[in-house]
């Protein structure tokens, strides 16, 4: 017996296959699901081919309408969903909350948009127009640190330019991306939205298949080559999103003890399990005792447990294999740096790691260069700015950095300078749905969110017209 099932050409289809989801809070398995076959996910395209002609054809209000109506049917179930989201992914419950609530944010910030004929002359010769036509069958894949909100935003940014979609949550988290699929299937016509799910085994056949249009991929750098590889072949659309190794270079005019926090928020959130979580910190030798104490103190005082308990700061890891890396950071950590607090893996079943900050490290060390994403926080000292600023452009990724100083416009003139899609002066990891993000370098092809992440999932067609 299943729990959810996924959606498939308008029908609700237990799976050819089961999938067991683990709790990472107790390492064992809380729920089955339905899990497709090759074959269950090519009828999921097929079925989003089929369903395009007609949903392309309907009003841009009608589209609208349908994907504020998801939004509703996801806020109706706040808390269903937040538990969902707590059991399968690990955050702590606040957390969980707040992503439902993005999520609907965010969809009903879509519904407002619109991508309009851009006329781009106008004279006695020629009427120039520019079009943003839907694209055909779009997938989406998500990873398993935000999947409700990275995967039914491209959901709701797929439909409502007039495409098609075919999504697939990470294999360890696909219970509430099921639950956004039988909502839609009360909303939306037949074959207009699918959702399957896998073991790792649907990318390729979803990347490569010809009936696809475009594929929007969240996750790894490493998994992202190789949809790009796949995408090459027919020049599918794409926008990547992928890793990041996020630098905050903070100066020595900045109040320590705010800023401590907010860094301390911005890097632990989610336990360290967010693409653009500060990853490395670089703090001027003047305040770096203090600060390294500040933020120890906050480590020392974050309670790590079931997302579910009261009090929870810091959940477990999402699954087995982000522990298993997560847990040679830490030896990483005890060998290149000096571990002030945490550097211990608690115990028990779930795959828990205690809040780490480690200092007087250097940038040789890969805990500095990698992307570590689990609790544990490098704090690299600097005298001298354009060093810092160096070493902090010194990656191959590219997603997000921040400058924190008491003096905004100091901050300003070195933002300027970071090598990333995003830089934050003065706070760090906020986004915003008419904003958009989109990494440097290795770190992404494309955007998210905004009108620009939008005309992502369009074709640019002109129209010219001679009078
Ligand atoms: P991952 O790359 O392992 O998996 C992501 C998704 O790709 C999963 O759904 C997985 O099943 C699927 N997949 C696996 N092999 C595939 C293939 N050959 N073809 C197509 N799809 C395939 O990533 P993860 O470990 O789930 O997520 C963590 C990574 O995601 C981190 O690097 C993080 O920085 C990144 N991330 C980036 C953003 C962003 O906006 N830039 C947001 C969230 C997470």
């Amino acid at each position: 017996m299943v729990s959810h099932q996924m959606l498939i050409g308008g029908q609700l289809v237990v799976g050819d296959h089961l999938l067991d989801v683990i709790d990472p809070a107790t390492g064992r398995a809380f729920t089955t699901v339905g899990r497709a076959s090759l074959t269950q996910a090519s009828q999921a395209v097929h079925a989003a081919k089929s369903a395009f002609t007609s949903w392309t054809a309907t009003s841009l209000e009608e589209r609208r309408r349908c994907v504020v109506a998801l939004a509703d049917a996801i806020m109706v179930d706040r808390e269903d969903f937040a538990r969902a989201l707590v059991s399968e992914q690990g955050k702590p419950l606040n957390e969980a909350l707040d992503e439902v609530d993005w999520t609907v944010l965010f969809i009903r910030h879509y519904a407002t948009m619109d991508l309009p004929i851009e006329v781009i002359q106008e004279d006695d010769d020629f009427r120039m127009e520019t079009h943003h036509k839907p694209l055909g069958v779009v997938v989406g894949i998500a990873p398993w640190n935000f999947p409700l909100f990275l995967l039914t935003l491209k959901l709701a940014a797929a439909v409502l330019t007039g495409n098609t979609f075919v999504g697939k949550p990470a294999p360890t988290t696909p219970v509430t991306s099921l639950m956004v699929g039988e909502r839609a299937h009360k909303i939306f016509p037949s074959g207009v939205v699918n959702m399957v799910t896998d073991e790792n085994d649907l990318g390729e056949l979803l990347t490569q298949h010809a009936d696809v249009a475009k594929i929007s991929f969240t996750g790894s750098t490493a998994t992202g080559r190789k949809v790009a590889a796949s995408a090459l072949s027919s020049f599918k659309r794409l926008s990547l999103e992928l890793g990041g190794n996020d630098a905050s270079i903070v100066l020595d005019d900045v109040d320590v003890e705010t800023v401590a926090k907010k860094i301390f928020d911005a890097a632990f959130l989610n336990a360290g399990q967010v693409c653009i979580a500060i990853k490395r910190v670089y703090v001027h030798t003047d305040i770096y005792d203090r600060f390294t104490a500040a933020l120890a103190a906050l480590a020392n005082a974050a309670h790590v447990g079931d997302g579910l308990q009261q009090g929870t700061r810091i959940g477990p890891i999402q699954n087995r294999m982000q522990f298993e890396k997560a847990k040679r950071f830490l030896e990483i950590a005890h060998r290149d740096g000096k571990v002030i607090v945490g550097g211990n893996v608690p115990g028990g079943n779930g795959y828990f790691i205690q809040p780490t900050i480690v200092r007087d490290i250097e940038d040789t060390s890969p805990l500095v260069h990698d992307e570590q994403f689990a609790p544990i926080l490098p704090i690299v000292r600097f005298d001298d700015i354009d060093v810092a600023l160096t070493n902090a452009n010194a990656t191959r990724f590219g997603l997000g950095g921040s400058v924190w100083s008491g003096d905004a416009a100091r901050a300003y003139e070195l933002a300027k300078k970071m090598d990333t899609g995003t830089v934050w002066v003065n706070h760090h990891l906020h986004l915003h749905p008419a904003v958009p993000l989109g990494g440097a370098k290795e770190s992404g092809v494309g955007v998210d969110y905004g009108v620009d992440g939008l005309k992502e999932y369009t074709q640019t067609t002109v129209i010219r017209i001679a009078k």
